[in-house]
């Protein structure tokens, strides 16, 4: 069993944090979970699918993806504006979004092992992707028309290259500057397409997906809890 903790001091089990925000959405906000729609901005990675269960708590509970590789919302403000446009009316919607990172049984990050599969692997492989070309400057070999998403994410942590790769965990730090950006963008997106949101009440709900070795509970670090009604 891996020491999360030892890596992420507030992280707690996904299912765990999952019904506590659940119940603070429910007393403090009054969400009414029947008028409910889910939205995420994670990684494409399937592996995530386990790591908190909103989508056994709300009505609609098949997420509008707002995400790709590393969590980073390339869906934008057509993104923004459908998903918007699909809440239940005077209804209710929870954003949860993040970048994931894998911490295997031998405590080794961005390293787990996945169903099928006796092997560890990359997680987030995308952003281990972006430390290697920084470490080994080779930042321009991912293509924008044909890798575009992992160009884009390669080019919103350029600027914090150095402090990456000086870390001596260069995929942890990689990890909390890409969750910086995604926060950055969703709050942003969500300002441009605030007149979409009237009469409805948004959670975001930010923080660190902790992927673990296939058969282990998964876990989550919140670093941002808000309620937004337009
Ligand atoms: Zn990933």
């Amino acid at each position: 069993m891996s020491d999360i903790r030892s890596f992420y001091p507030n992280a707690e089990q996904g299912e765990d944090y999952t019904v506590q925000c659940i119940e603070k959405l429910r007393s403090d906000f009054e969400f009414d979970f029947e008028r409910t729609i889910l939205a995420t901005s994670v990684c494409s990675d399937e592996i995530i699918r386990s790591a908190t269960n909103f989508r056994d708590h709300v009505a609609l509970g098949t997420p509008f993806q707002l995400g790709g590789l590393s969590g980073f919302p390339f869906t934008g403000e057509t993104g923004f504006k459908a998903f918007a446009g699909h809440i239940p009316d005077d209804g209710f919607a929870i954003i949860l979004y993040g970048p994931h990172i894998g911490i295997s049984n031998s405590d080794q990050p961005g390293m787990v092992i996945r169903s099928g599969q006796m092997l560890e692997s990359t997680c987030c492989g995308a952003l281990m992707g972006v430390v290697n070309s920084f470490e080994n400057d080779k930042m321009h070999e991912f293509d924008e028309e044909y890798d575009y998403q992992q160009w884009k994410i390669t080019e919103q942590l350029y600027s914090s290259r150095n402090d990456i790769i000086k870390n001596n965990q260069p995929l942890i730090a990689a990890t909390d500057k890409m969750f910086e950006r995604i926060d950055h963008r969703i709050k942003a997106l969500l300002d441009k397409t605030r007149d979409h949101f009237k009469e409805k009440t948004i959670a975001l709900v930010g923080g660190i997906i902790v992927n673990t070795d296939h058969g282990s509970p998964d876990w989550f670090e919140e670093r941002e809890f808000e309620v937004h009604s337009f």
